[in-house]
């Protein structure tokens, strides 16, 4: 069995923890919810929900949990979503004033409200590799999303590989000098080794195939 534990100091752990309750395969999972450095000791997984990447930085520094998230990113699995997916870039533009503390983990550069104030928040139906049944897609819901905004991979990284773009008819306005799809601006969901990250939040849905793609792709395998 795997144990998963979703980072539960701010944002939208409860809905993370629901829809891993839903799978199928839950038999093999165990969810836990981490606020301490004993609970993250449990885990061989880890999500970082959505919420606000400043005050997730904050809290985890008072819980001590900055040092044993960025050691547990060396050697477990992690998944973060929208503010979690800030959290484990290298780099992040627009941070707020005093700084965003970051995990790193991920070799991209996100920029934290990226799509702009004015378009603060959308759907957009994503056609993303490797779920199960992709004959239907995947509606990404935007938040305040991140935009990623450059790979920065170096030669030591694990390839990057992106698993979803925003297409073409869905980039807001804000993004018009996006010329084409190959702008990494476009890319909404990627991996890299055994990490994930999503800039929209796959536990606002009622569609568990992310959460079911995430356990089956990036946490069994890191079992065995
Ligand atoms: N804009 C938020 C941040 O900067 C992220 C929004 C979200 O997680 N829905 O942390």
């Amino acid at each position: 069995n795997a144990t998963v534990g979703i980072l539960a100091l701010q944002g939208a752990f409860a809905e993370h923890q629901m829809m891993l309750q839903r799978l199928s395969m839950k038999r093999r999972i165990v969810v836990v919810q981490v606020r301490t450095a004993d609970d993250l000791a449990k885990c061989d997984a880890l999500i970082i929900p959505g919420g606000e990447s400043t005050t997730m930085a904050i809290l985890a520094r008072s819980a001590g949990l900055l040092e044993p998230l960025k050691e547990f990113l060396r050697k477990k699995v992690v998944w973060g979503t929208c503010a979690g997916a800030i959290l484990l870039s290298k780099s992040v533009e627009n941070a707020k004033k005093g700084g965003q503390e970051l995990l790193g983990g991920i070799s991209v550069k996100t920029a934290r409200n990226g799509w702009g104030s004015q378009v603060e928040s959308f759907e957009a139906p994503l056609q993303v590799e490797g779920l199960r049944d992709t004959s239907r897609p995947f509606t990404g819901v935007f938040i305040r999303a991140p935009v990623v905004f450059e790979l920065v991979p170096s030669p030591s990284d694990p390839p990057i590989e992106v698993i979803a773009r925003l297409p073409p008819q869905c980039l807001p306005r804000s993004q018009t000098d996006i010329a084409d799809e190959s702008d990494a601006r476009t890319i909404v969901a990627l991996r890299q080794g055994r990490h994930l990250l999503t800039t929209f939040h796959p536990e606002l849905t009622n569609d568990n195939r992310f959460h079911e793609y995430f356990i089956q792709e990036c946490v069994l395998p890191s079992l065995s």
